[in-house]
């Protein structure tokens, strides 16, 4: 087996740094503070302090550095479910094979485009793809036709710009196809990186722990430079977790040549089919917090992504400690946007609150989310907290990825391009989207980050474009 790894070193770090003095805390987010990342041993000693003095240090720490690399944006996108069909019977998941009670649908390219037309509709520019694992019904054929389709729906001004990928473990020749599609990041979590529990909760081709953790390897040697690492929280230990991801990664930027460009942070959640509880591995809110904020310093140029899985008092403080991506007003159920649609008056999607945890409409998902608002009330609350929501995708378009992207993050010259993207992305959705109240806070919020450009040339280059989105272009980046 390939290196990648080590649970016995694990667990030995975990015991060597029981009960860190503030001394050894402090050192270790001085480190962090470098914006260097963090070794084995110092992310160890930060998951083992849990005095109250030691774990506002550590999340001022996170914060202090989001602020740094990624400063007041954020990125929304939305998950799209194009297929149920799944052959793993995964303990904790309502689309796992034995799952009877479970309605399965595989959308024609017609229902991937009308899904599509829903997201855009929203204001969304970028999807999360999802399939459940089904070699004879989710095909890669079937899979390239789907990104194919999505990135050709038009809809009023808008189109999909980015298309992330989340599919089973594959071959390299797979991994080939997909890369000729132009995908943006390929995520596949690792779910849990204990080997005994990853082979209790899987039983069907995945629960072959070595084909999932060198899933990154195949694709990475068919040319794929961006892709994205996870845990589902809740399966084991999360200290445990939280360290072999950190291996991974360092793995993954020794070995392959490029870290992660994300690592998402998904939590268990209940569904209508699924038995599976976290019972002694539950992560409670202080911890996932806690978690998000290690990551942060340990690994400071991934980007983090958030779902809808966590509510949103949790998303609000997670934004604050270091995630940079979140997923706003998804449906986990295959076919979802057009029937939540049609259950609603035209144009309530962008205007109606929900119910937060129920998505009473949507119960075929595939776990059951905390977060329903719609993509406008998610705006809101992420203007409130003084952050610009993002549609941006202008680093992939132009190649700025993999390694190119990480010479640009590392010194910080992110801020060049990202403030004034952000800028304009936002400054479209309020044009084309943007409900009276997202507009009202929106353009004040724009012109006060306007003013923290530095280059005289950007801003003005930025003013220029913003007169452009104002009087009707649209897709103007940097
Ligand atoms: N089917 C592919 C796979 O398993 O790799 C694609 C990803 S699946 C559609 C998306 C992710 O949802 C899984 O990797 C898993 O981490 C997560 N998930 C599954 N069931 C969940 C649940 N009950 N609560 C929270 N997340 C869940
Ligand atoms: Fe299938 Fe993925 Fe769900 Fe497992 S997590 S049952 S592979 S869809």
């Amino acid at each position: 087996m390939k290196a990648i790894i080590d649970e016995k070193r694990i667990y030995q770090l975990l015991s060597e740094t029981s009960r860190p003095s503030h001394e050894r805390v402090e050192d270790v987010l001085a480190t962090g503070a470098e914006k260097k990342g963090l070794n084995s041993e110092e992310v160890a000693v930060l998951i083992n302090a849990n005095d109250p003095d030691q774990l506002k240090k550590i999340f001022d720490t996170a914060s202090w550095i989001k602020q740094e690399i990624y400063g007041e944006r954020l990125v929304l996108f939305a998950p799209l479910y194009v297929s149920d069909h799944c052959v793993n019977d995964c303990a904790y998941c309502n689309f796992h094979s034995t799952n009877e009670n479970h309605r399965r649908r595989a959308l024609s390219q017609s229902e991937v485009a009308a899904e599509t037309k829903c997201l855009i509709d929203m204001g969304h520019k970028r999807v999360l793809l999802e399939f459940g694992e089904d070699p004879d019904r989710n095909t890669i054929d079937y899979i390239c036709d789907s990104i194919r389709t999505i990135y050709s729906v038009k809809s009023g001004n808008g189109n999909i710009r980015r298309v992330n990928i989340n599919i089973a473990a594959t071959t390299v020749e797979n991994y080939r196809r997909l890369k000729k599609e132009d995908i943006g990041t390929y995520q596949l979590f690792q779910e849990t990186y204990h080997r005994e529990t990853f082979e209790a909760m899987h039983k069907g081709p995945k629960a072959d722990y070595e084909r999932q953790l060198t899933a990154h390897d195949r694709a990475r040697e068919a040319g794929l430079d961006d892709m994205g690492l996870g845990v589902l929280f809740g399966l084991y230990d999360w200290h445990f977790e939280v360290l072999a991801l950190v291996q991974h990664a360092d793995y993954m930027e020794k070995v392959l040549g490029v870290g992660p460009h994300t690592i998402s942070v998904p939590r268990f959640r209940p569904a209508p089919g699924v038995a599976f509880s976290p019972k002694k591995y539950e992560v409670s809110d202080e911890d996932f917090l806690k978690l998000i904020a290690i990551l942060r310093i340990a690994v400071p140029y991934t980007g983090m992504i958030i779902s809808t899985r966590e509510a949103p008092a949790v998303r609000a403080k997670a934004f604050q400690l270091g995630i940079s991506q979140a997923s706003a007003a998804s449906v986990t159920e295959v076919g979802g946007y057009v029937e939540r649609r049609q259950l609603e008056p035209r144009n309530a999607v962008a205007q109606e609150p929900r119910n937060p945890g129920t998505q009473e409409h949507v119960s075929g998902g595939q776990f059951i989310g905390a977060d329903d608002r719609p993509v406008d009330e998610v705006i809101n609350s992420v203007l409130d907290e003084g952050l610009i929501p993002s549609f941006c995708t202008a680093c992939y378009r132009i190649g700025r990825t993999g390694t190119h992207f990480m010479e640009i993050a590392k010194p910080g010259d992110i801020h060049n391009f990202c403030r004034p993207n952000a800028i304009l992305t936002f400054a479209e959705y309020l044009e084309d989207y943007g409900s009276a109240e997202a507009k009202e806070k929106g353009v004040k919020l724009i012109e006060h980050y306007l003013a923290k450009i530095d280059s005289p040339k950007l801003k003005e280059e930025t003013l220029i474009r913003l007169a452009q989105i104002r009087s009707g272009k649209r897709d103007l980046y940097f």
